[in-house]
């Protein structure tokens, strides 16, 4: 009897530390990220009817999946809680990104990379500087649906941190491309305009802001970042997001989660179509583009050699090209005709 009496006491304990590991609250980021949560100031906005919301309590409601491949997932942990009142509103929404009605985007998680705070992958949403501000909810990390460029008119700067001749050579002929085929005019900075791009040289990846602000709009590229990285950075800078965040990708391409760290699935949330500049907002006039220069290939984020993201039948895509393709140069003049 004191044998099984024994046994049961440890098999108890077993499954006690198995839970905890398994649901615990989730602490362990990755270096230079930190959770979102931090910043309750951001979850201060109005809550929209089905939408995510950090401070929301988990709903008892079973998780919809939207196709069978979502029920091998691991159970969502705190970062990823949701309340959803009508599942019929919104398939997944557990995979949608946190939005106001304005279509302001409010990241779930967000990098601290050198001197910048990244969301969705490459996306510039404040400086490093302004950490605690952040913290103390002073200052509040969101991304507003992307200004244009008024009239297109984009002064640029290369700053003196940019050594590689090659890459600098890159960055003009890209603009000067861009400039000949929509209505935008990117041009040598005069010391009077305040508002610019500034190319910068960064320690890692390929970062850029996105859409205009008054100030200082960064593209800060590694000398790894080559003629393609430019031009997908360039894109971002002119109000452009990633293909894969469309609110209707998922009639298009199917997100393996099952194949992503649960740390990385913000990257493959979707956007609302209030988040996009208004001249994006009908998605009937833009087809999905899987040559994009702003879509990730199948291989994205995964943990593993398996696909990421695959076509609806199944297939991987991998776009070849390393110019932005001639449906994002049609987008582009959407925006700047
Ligand atoms: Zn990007």
């Amino acid at each position: 009897m004191k044998k099984i009496a024994l046994l049961s006491l440890l098999l108890f304990f077993s499954i006690f530390i198995l839970r905890s590991f398994i649901f615990g609250p989730n602490t362990k980021l990755t270096d230079g990220e930190f959770n979102s949560q931090k910043f309750e100031s951001i979850s201060q906005s109005k809550k929209v009817e089905g939408q995510i919301s950090l401070q929301d309590k988990p709903s008892k409601k079973p998780l919809p999946p939207s196709h069978s491949k979502l029920k091998k997932r691991k159970k969502p942990n705190s970062l990823h809680q949701y309340k959803n009142e009508d599942n019929n509103k919104e398939r997944d929404p557990l995979h949608s990104a946190q939005t106001d009605q304005s279509g302001k985007i409010f990241p779930r998680s967000v990098k601290v990379d050198d001197e910048y705070i990244v969301a969705y992958g490459d996306l510039i949403i404040g400086s490093a500087d302004d950490l605690s501000d952040y913290q103390s909810g002073e200052k509040h990390l969101d991304i507003p649906p992307p200004v244009l460029w008024p009239k297109g008119d984009i002064p640029y700067e290369l700053d003196s941190s940019l050594d590689d001749p090659i890459q600098k050579e890159l960055i003009k002929r890209a603009v000067e491309h861009l400039n000949t085929v929509s209505g935008i005019n990117f041009h040598p900075r005069k010391n009077s305009e305040e508002s610019y791009v500034l190319f910068k040289r960064g320690d890692q990846h390929c970062y850029a802001n996105v859409g205009f602000r008054v100030g200082v709009s960064y593209v800060s590229l590694s000398p790894g970042c080559g003629e393609k990285e430019i031009y997908h950075e360039l894109f971002h800078v002119l109000g452009f997001f990633h293909e894969q965040n469309r609110p209707d990708r998922d009639d298009h391409i199917e997100v393996l989660w099952e194949n992503i760290d649960e740390e990385n699935w913000t990257q493959f949330e979707r956007f609302s179509v209030e988040s996009y500049p208004e001249a994006l907002q009908d998605l009937n006039n833009l087809p999905f583009e899987f040559e994009s220069i702003m879509l990730y290939d199948s291989y994205s984020f995964s943990n593993s050699s398996d696909y990421s993201m695959v076509k609806i039948d199944g297939t991987s895509f991998s776009h070849q090209l390393i110019r932005p393709s001639y449906t994002d140069l049609e987008r582009l003049k959407l925006l700047y005709p």
